[in-house]
């Protein structure tokens, strides 16, 4: 039997990493095997739903290189069918109306909570007589339908991350809800478990793999698809993903959408690389640097925690950092450039733009340090405390001055490295500057500060787009 496995998102909200890494293990499963992963838009909420959530799910999703194999299904469309497995469950006997109003709800809730009992329907309308039903439906009350669960129902179920798992039918909550409130004659807004089981079944989905917060939600659904005489799929439930103080990673965090790692500069390949060992850890032999791929290839739900993963951005730096230093002078470019343009930057030529990205590489980690770090080539960096203390070193201002004598002599245009450095040399011979004293303050009075890549290399690409002479001057 194929492998049919689906990430069924609520579009209420941005793509979030949680969500993001259940597409994720639900893909790397599917391919491992050869199997369909599908997308199914659980859009039945309609106040909080969005397109503009769905699309942002759908780009996201495209963005780390998670493809689906049939259109992404959205729920909203298969309202009566759901209608339709409500009907025949009422008819069955296997759910019924209920009838009781908010406030009833209410007040049995707060006799519970006085007797120090956690909230459960007490299943007052399981059985009510046929007169009974009329006389509220006579006062014109609404009602819900409600799903029988058996107290003495035993559900189990072989989870694939966690093993046996089992749940007894007392603990579930009493009947539960399939239907939202309705007039009494007609069948309300359908809700989740039921939508699910009759949605997944009709996408004939053979694996259901989603976060560990829907474990309570698998026993339902089992008693459900039991129910409905509908084929029961294999459960996984992936571990959560926690904060440092290892508390569940929410909005509190701050990062936790796809878009926000986009803006902070992660690749794609870094953000799914490091999505996946969220959970899961690569077999011996293997390295913790792969593509979506290799991850396929290697992938087993074995290998899954089932305790939470901590969220470790050390790690995905250095990923970052791999995937950033793995990319040709081609590929960093691309990357590079639009975001100089929209800092308002000319660009010279590509030559000297590769050389840049070149020089620039073996310090970046995130794609827009290449931002901040390619400034001072494009923007006249201010003069900063390290740089200063330089140019205030007895000797420091004189060694650029020698510099720029030397500079009038024998004009450098930044092509051949070898010159420059025979500049430095007989400007450092022929005034007795230390050599030292004078590379630093070159370095100091060209970046504004100490730290930066290469000396000759920075030197050269400021001297071949003018930039060298007029800025040592202003130093001195
Ligand atoms: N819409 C549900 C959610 O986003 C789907 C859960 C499931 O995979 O069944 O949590």
């Amino acid at each position: 039997m194929k492998v049919r496995v689906r990430l069924a998102p609520s579009p209420t909200g941005t793509l979030h990493i949680g969500t993001a890494r259940t597409a994720l293990f639900n893909w790397l499963y599917a391919r491992h095997l050869g199997g369909d992963f599908l997308v199914r838009i659980e859009d039945t909420d309609k106040e909080r739903s969005k397109s503009e959530y769905t699309k942002n799910i759908l780009e996201g999703l495209n963005w780390l290189g998670i493809n689906w194999d049939e259109p992404p299904v959205l729920q909203s469309k298969n309202l009566s069918a759901h209608q339709d497995n409500i009907k025949i469950l009422l008819d069955q006997g296997l759910a019924y109306r209920c009838f009781a109003t908010e406030e009833e709800l209410e007040e049995m809730r707060a006799a519970q909570k006085s007797q120090g009992k956690p909230p459960r329907y007490d299943n007052r309308h399981r059985d009510l007589s046929q007169n009974e039903q009329e006389a509220f439906k006579q006062k014109g009350r609404t009602a819900v339908v409600r799903f029988r669960i058996d107290n003495e129902a035993f559900i189990e179920w072989d989870d694939l991350i966690r093993g046996p798992m089992s749940w007894k039918g007392e603990d579930l909550g009493g009947d539960m809800v399939i239907s939202r409130r309705a007039p009494a004659e007609e069948i309300g807004e359908p809700l989740y478990n039921l939508a699910v089981v009759s949605d997944d079944s009709a996408m004939g989905i053979t694996h259901v793999i989603r976060g560990e917060d829907h474990i309570a939600n698998t026993a339902k659904q089992i008693l459900l698809y039991k129910a409905m005489k509908l084929n029961i799929p294999k459960f996984a439930h992936t571990p959560l993903i926690l904060n440092k103080e290892g508390r569940k990673l929410s909005k509190r965090d701050g990062v936790t959408s796809i878009n926000d790692f986009q803006e902070l500069g992660y690749t794609s390949e870094a953000l799914v690389n490091y999505m996946a060992l969220l959970g899961w850890s690569v077999p011996e032999g293997m390295e913790e640097r792969f593509t979506l791929q290799e991850a396929a290839k290697a992938f087993s739900f074995e290998r899954v925690n089932k305790a939470g993963a901590k969220f470790d951005w050390d790690k995905l730096n250095w990923l970052n950092a791999q995937v950033i230093h793995g990319w040709s002078n081609e590929v960093l470019l691309k990357n590079l450039s639009p975001l100089w343009v929209q800092s308002g930057w000319q660009l010279p030529p590509k030559d000297w733009c590769i050389k840049l990205v070149e020089l620039l590489r073996p310090s970046l980690i995130l794609i827009k340090d290449g931002l901040n770090q390619a400034s001072p080539f494009f923007e006249e960096p201010t003069l900063q405390e390290d740089g200063n203390k330089q140019l205030q070193q007895e000797g420091a201002k004189e060694s650029i001055k020698e510099l720029l004598i030397q500079l009038d002599k024998t004009p450098w245009d930044g092509i051949q490295s070898n010159q420059a450095k025979e500049i430095l040399a007989i400007t450092a011979n022929s005034a007795g500057i230390k050599k030292g004293l004078l590379m630093k303050s070159l370095r100091a009075a060209l970046l504004g500060t100490m730290n930066g890549p290469d000396l000759i290399t920075t030197w050269g690409l400021l001297a071949r787009i003018g930039k060298d002479r007029k800025r040592l001057i202003s130093r001195v």
